[in-house]
């Protein structure tokens, strides 16, 4: 067992032997350009700019009549926000809204009715060009999306408590049979999949963690709502807001206090805790980390990773890329003989050690942890003839918008490749995207191209997406983005 030590140069890197436990590695700054990180702000730039006529078909009006256009002499008045705020939308995002979507962009605001500009409303209603009324949205002044529905009624502040309310109950029923003493961490509500764009709630053990993303979710009203709900619902031990620093900064939201919203025990520590994915222990500290502290949506592909090794046979070594703090990497110790996790974050890897130690009576491999850029390593060692009986990609998501697509799937190409280089006749690839701008069809494409240029034959065992905690709402395209994608390499 090695953890992360000091760096030595890359280029003459092996991999790990079974016997020999293996250096860490320097990071390499330069990355392919299909490498590159994308921008910021894009994941909030329209995605259906570009596609929307041939991706998302404008709703049939003749064939449901509620949304079929009122008669000339029925037009209502210009739409009456009176003295209050209010958006009027373009055709478009109307019909997007009709059809379920819940977001609408900045580009396709025709009105904005706001009296007092310098205090602006959490929520205001919604309506077509021609005043009718769409429903209640969220608002967010700074964002590209600037409204973010929350009811298709019109709704105040003193409605939509009690709607939030009973939202987050309904997503936490929704989760609690998912919940057991081997699963004890899930996603409580993820946002829009269950009519709350903008919250997120996760739960680790006994820890719930916040995450208020969007601007009119932003209050001690809101605050006091959730908090309310989890403590009834789940008796947790403490609640903490954590901000997610790119959405702070889109949304202009005020900087969440250090103090815990809610704790049952003053005396006891707040912020970290333990928890289970599929039995196995993970440490959570509450100020570490990225997202809200794990990748909760791959809980059951860590279960498929592993079931497929053992399935296959394909039990001898095998290599997490971007293992984070070990997801992948632990499951697969629990059947292979070696296991090898590759991040480039090494504050991630020092986690993954502790998480491996906690389960060591679990696992039976031998781990190492590989701080390093995956590009450059696997190149080095598919150049090598380094080979791999199981390899899981599960890099960060490379496309956040449409424009940058194209790069993405040069990256996902690239790792793939390598990775298909490296597998043994009979061996697991399991390769991930959560992107959600990288379709089923783009990513297959990818990994049938690099197939081809490697002269191997991959055969689809299984086409996964996120765990049930994060589910995807058929009119919302973007609640779909994880993608797992099971092969077989002969
Ligand atoms: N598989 C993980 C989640 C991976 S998230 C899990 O299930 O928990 C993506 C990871 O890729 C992050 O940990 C990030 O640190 C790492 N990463 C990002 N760019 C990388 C690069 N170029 N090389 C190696 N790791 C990278």
């Amino acid at each position: 067992m090695t953890k992360p030590r000091n760096p030595r140069p890359v280029s003459n890197q092996k991999a790990p032997e079974a016997s020999k436990p293996v250096a860490p590695f320097k990071r390499i700054p330069e990355n392919p350009p299909s490498a590159k990180r994308p921008e910021g702000r894009d994941s909030k730039r329209n995605p259906h700019a570009k596609t929307s006529s041939a991706v998302r078909p404008r709703p049939n009006l003749e064939r449901t009549g509620s949304e079929r256009p009122r008669p000339q002499q029925e037009k209502p008045p210009r739409p009456g926000f009176g003295s209050g705020s209010g958006a009027l939308v373009n055709r478009r995002a109307a019909d997007r809204l009709r059809s379920g979507y819940l977001w609408v962009y900045a580009s396709d605001i025709e009105t904005l009715s706001l009296p007092d500009a310098a205090a602006p409303p959490a929520l205001m209603p919604v309506a077509d060009s021609r005043g009718l009324l769409l429903g209640t949205a969220l608002y967010s002044p700074s964002s590209q999306i600037v409204l973010r529905m929350v009811s298709r009624e019109a709704l105040d502040e003193a409605g939509w408590l009690p709607l939030l309310a009973s939202r987050l109950r309904q997503a936490i029923a929704r989760r609690k049979p998912m919940l057991s003493d081997q699963n004890d961490a899930c996603r409580l509500c993820f946002s829009e999949a269950d009519e709350l764009p903008g919250l997120v709630v996760d739960k680790y053990g006994d820890l719930v963690i916040l995450q208020l993303l969007a601007k009119g979710l932003d209050s001690d009203a809101v605050r006091q709502t959730c908090v309310r709900v989890l403590r009834e619902e789940l008796a947790p031990s403490a609640i903490l807001e954590r901000p997610d620093p790119r959405m702070r900064e889109l949304e202009g939201l005020s900087a969440p206090s250090a103090e815990p919203l809610y704790v049952k025990n003053s005396k006891a520590a707040t912020a970290s805790t333990q928890f289970h994915l599929n039995g196995l222990l993970f440490q959570y500290d509450a100020n570490s980390g990225q997202k809200t502290g794990a990748f909760l949506d791959q809980r059951t592909n860590y279960a498929a990773a592993r079931d497929w090794a053992q399935r296959l046979g394909a039990t001898g070594r095998a290599l997490d890329v971007c293992c984070y703090q070990g997801g992948f990497a632990l499951h697969l110790a629990q059947v292979c003989r070696q296991v090898t996790g590759i991040d480039s974050s090494r504050a991630s890897l020092e986690v993954a050690e502790r998480n491996f130690e906690a389960n060591r009576g679990r696992c039976t491999a031998q781990v190492d942890w590989v701080d390093a850029d995956a590009f450059q390593i696997l190149r080095d060692w598919s150049d090598a003839g380094e080979t791999f009986d199981a390899i899981v990609l599960d890099p960060p998501a490379f496309a956040k918008s449409q424009r940058a697509v194209e790069g993405a799937l040069r990256g996902y190409k690239e790792l793939n490749l390598r990775a298909l280089k490296m597998l043994r006749p009979g061996g697991l690839l399991v390769t991930c995207s959560c992107s959600h701008h990288v379709g089923w069809a783009e990513l297959e494409a990818s990994v049938a191209s690099a197939a081809i240029d490697v002269s191997r034959r991959v055969r689809l065992l299984e086409r996964r997406g996120a765990a049930l905690d994060h589910p995807v709402v058929l009119n919302l395209p973007e609640t779909e983005y994880l993608k797992c994608l099971v092969l077989e390499v002969e």
